[in-house]
């Protein structure tokens, strides 16, 4: 039988997605958020969706769950569009990953055999290629490995959309709303301290990003190992027609064009703590890096800056699923990549409290692997 109650800790995209789908299986579900729904990481990210340019050799795993996520994106949009009614601007026009000098060159063929090694649809292109694919890249770029299938999505419409949607069946989100403590009893989660009221429910998922470790009440075994990893980013606002379609990973920064006509450029990552400062620096070293392949962007203007906290694990893969505490459920650790996890999550933890069932997938990414 699933629970009755759920009490889903933090609304980011975690968060509410997961809740999403539990309301609409008509469960009792509140979000409770201590500051804005969606204004956390998911507010601050770029909106890559990115499991085949990212891929490292060591993270299989990690790497089966984003490709199952990417593959679950068309679908799952169309169902949020559709719940909410709000478009979130989800952009099919490719990744390109390109190289400017000889060290890049040879640290790009490596990733390319990588990629081919996991017989992952790439392919390699020449500067001359690259340029008749995006006109605007610099003379500079020597080479480029193209990813047509990673594509990207506007994450701060997703963010309201999943607002929307949660609400629309029925959905209790309790903003401006800190949960202070887990209880437990007996190896058992029974409720949750809210500001000065301890409230009963059946089941708790924690969600709550970079914070999740801070809520007090869990054990120390318990505690997922999970800290903020800064990265500062900007915007830049390009006219009509834009200067560029596809996201372009540069080795010192990546290019995220939007439909709106927004050129995110990103991100620096950063050990600094819940610091969220903007710095000179930091801001310095990602224009310097998206010049170096893109020059005009030189003569547009800077629309915002901001800077958020990525929640990284320990070993910086998600941590999701069950706990060795009884209806306490864990969502986080997303890390670099929880805009694209985000369907992949929240079909699997929306499965997992319906059916008590863990599925191979995400069988991984329990939290008992540290202990
Ligand atoms: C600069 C940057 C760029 C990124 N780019 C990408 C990208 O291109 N692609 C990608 O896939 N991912 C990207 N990411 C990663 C992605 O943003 C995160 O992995 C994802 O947003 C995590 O979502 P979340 O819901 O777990 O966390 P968050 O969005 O941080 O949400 C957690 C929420 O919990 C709330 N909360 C915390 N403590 C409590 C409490 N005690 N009580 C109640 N509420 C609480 C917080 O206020 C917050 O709103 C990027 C991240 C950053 C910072």
């Amino acid at each position: 039988m699933p629970p009755k109650e759920v009490a889903v800790i933090g609304g980011g995209v975690i968060g509410l997605s997961i809740g999403w789908q539990l309301a609409k299986n008509s469960l009792g579900v509140t979000i409770y958020e201590r500051d804005w729904a969606g204004r956390g990481a998911s507010w601050a990210a770029a909106g890559m969706l990115s499991p085949r340019t990212e891929v490292n050799m060591q993270e299989n795993d990690l790497l089966q769950l984003g490709l199952a996520s990417a593959e679950l994106y068309p679908e799952w949009v169309d169902e949020l569009e559709s719940d909410s009614q709000i478009s979130v601007d989800y952009r099919t026009h490719g990744t390109l990953m390109v190289a400017l000098n000889r060290d890049d060159q040879a640290e790009l063929e490596h990733h390319y055999a990588v990629q081919l090694a996991h017989d992952l649809p790439v392919e390699w292109l020449t500067g001359v290629e690259a340029r008749e694919i995006e006109p605007y890249l610099s003379p500079r770029v020597t080479s480029a490995v193209s990813c047509k299938s990673d594509f990207q999505v506007n994450n701060r419409l997703m963010v309201q959309a999943l607002i929307q949607a949660f609400k629309k069946f029925g959905g209790n989100l309790r903003e401006q709303t800190s949960v202070r403590k887990i209880e437990i009893q007996n190896e058992e989660a029974v409720g949750i301290q809210v500001q000065e009221d301890f409230i009963e429910t059946d089941l708790i998922i924690l969600s709550a990003g970079c914070w999740s470790s801070q809520v007090d009440g869990l054990p120390d075994w318990v505690r997922p190992p999970v800290r903020p990893v800064k990265g500062q980013m900007i915007a830049l606002r390009m006219e009509a027609p834009p200067i560029l379609q596809h996201v372009i990973y540069a080795p010192d920064a990546y290019l995220a064009p939007k439909g709106d006509g927004r050129l995110l450029i990103g991100a620096t990552c950063e050990e600094q703590g819940f610091d969220t400062k903007i710095t000179a620096g930091g801001i310095f070293e990602l224009l310097r890096g998206a010049w170096e392949v893109l020059p005009s962007i030189y003569e547009l203007p800077i629309d915002e800056t901001w800077a958020g906290l990525r929640p990284g694990s320990r070993d910086n893969a998600p941590i999701l699923g069950k706990t060795q505490i009884k209806n306490l459920i864990m969502a986080t650790g997303h890390y670099r990549q929880g805009i694209l996890l985000t369907p992949v999550t929240c079909r699997e933890i929306s499965a997992l409290v319906m059916t008590d069932q863990t599925s191979n997938l995400i069988a991984p990414f329990m939290l008992k692997r540290f202990a």
